[in-house]
């Protein structure tokens, strides 16, 4: 913890939860509708990499007029912590303006309770890559709304928002947002907000290798667009038709649905089935986008993965082992060749507080 961070935990109320990030092992693309979407079915998985946040009240803020301050470590003794050390991740990516999805979130449960903001710093701790296609933005977008949501009614007395409500102001925030909340293993249909939990009984091991450099979402999605003849302008996290292309253009197609095998072999764990089921949409335009991705996913797969996909919209990778020392020895074997990889487990709960005080 740095020492502001410390001094603010230590004289203020402070509540810390954590949120875990995901992997999408399905991920059906449709062709955008006129509001700009595209409609996705996907079969997202929590892992148990967490981002942490600690939400702490501090009355001065308020008074010198900012409402919300946001710092920024990277986990200690994580994998990302020694990406910052290397100079292959960098924290400058990482907001520290009301952009910061876990300043928006806090604002968001403020503004749902009526309430000023009363003086907020909110410390994170980051374990996930930023712009990887792990949702880590997303991780401390949930993780804030549970801290701060318990810290304002356990010291200010607001009425606790209900796991309902915490899911739609997440939903406003980011399409992951929902899934972070609720953890485990979860169909997501929409823009990916609307879910369908899913069983999950055994443990899959997984390892991610991240990129020196992050993909947008947005030019990912462009690029699918191009790839299936869908002509648009992309602004922000949205697809915008121009509105005579939008005319011309026949209705939307539906996203496949994710099929009752994948939740069969998810439902038992059996990796050798899913290797068989695991379909990104988004793959494709992100190997095209940095075409050293295919390298990578053919090398994993020599190397002994059951299979490998492009997480989300990448460009992190993400292998599937067939047992944890399978898992571990990836990462050896990744780490002898210079690359960073880490070993994770699915599925993992979803946001919760950590500590209180
Ligand atoms: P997605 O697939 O949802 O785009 P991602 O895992 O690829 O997620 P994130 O790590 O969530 O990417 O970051 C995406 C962008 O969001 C970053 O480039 C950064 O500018 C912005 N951002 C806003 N708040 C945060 C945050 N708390 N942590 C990381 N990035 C953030």
């Amino acid at each position: 913890m740095t020492g502001a961070a410390a001094t603010a935990a230590e004289t203020h109320p402070t509540v810390t939860a954590s949120a875990p990030a995901k992997t999408n092992l399905v991920l059906h693309v449709g062709s955008p509708t006129a509001d700009g979407y595209h409609p996705l079915e996907t079969l997202f998985v929590a892992v148990d990499l967490r981002e942490t946040v600690s939400a702490s009240l501090d009355p001065a803020l308020a008074l010198r007029g900012s409402g919300a301050v946001v710092t920024v470590e990277p986990a200690p003794g994580s994998a990302y912590e020694r990406m910052v050390e290397e100079g292959t991740a960098r924290l400058a990516d990482i907001p520290l303006d009301e952009s910061n999805l876990a300043v928006r979130a806090a604002l968001a449960v403020c503004a749902e309770l009526g309430i000023p903001v009363p003086g907020l710093r909110l410390h994170l701790r980051k374990a996930v890559p930023v712009a990887g296609g792990m949702g880590g933005g997303s991780a401390d977008a949930a993780a804030a709304l549970v801290a701060v949501n318990q810290l304002l009614a356990s010291h200010l007395g607001t009425r606790p928002l209900t796991a309902e409500e915490l899911h739609r102001l997440g939903a406003a925030l980011g399409a992951d947002v929902p899934f972070m909340l609720l953890g485990g293993a979860a169909i997501g249909r929409g823009t990916g907000t609307e879910l369908e939990p899913v069983a999950a009984h055994a443990r899959l091991h997984l390892v991610f290798v991240p990129q020196d450099q992050g993909l947008s979402t947005p030019a990912v999605y462009r690029q699918w667009d191009a790839a299936n003849g869908v002509p648009g302008l992309t602004s922000g996290d949205r697809t915008v038709m121009i509105p005579r292309i939008v005319e011309q253009q026949p209705a939307g197609t539906a996203p496949d649905p994710v099929s009752a095998e994948v939740l069969d072999a998810l439902a038992h764990g059996s990796a050798p089935r899913l290797a068989a089921l695991v379909r990104n949409d988004l793959q494709a335009p992100a190997v095209h986008l940095l075409p050293e991705l295919a390298t990578l996913l053919e090398h994993g797969v020599e190397l002994g993965a059951v299979v490998g996909w492009v997480s989300g919209s990448g460009p992190t990778v993400c292998f599937l082992a067939a047992t944890a020392e399978d898992a571990q020895a990836f990462v050896g074997a990744f780490g002898r060749e210079g690359r960073r990889a880490l070993a994770v487990v699915a599925p993992a709960p979803g946001a919760r507080v950590e500590s209180a005080g």
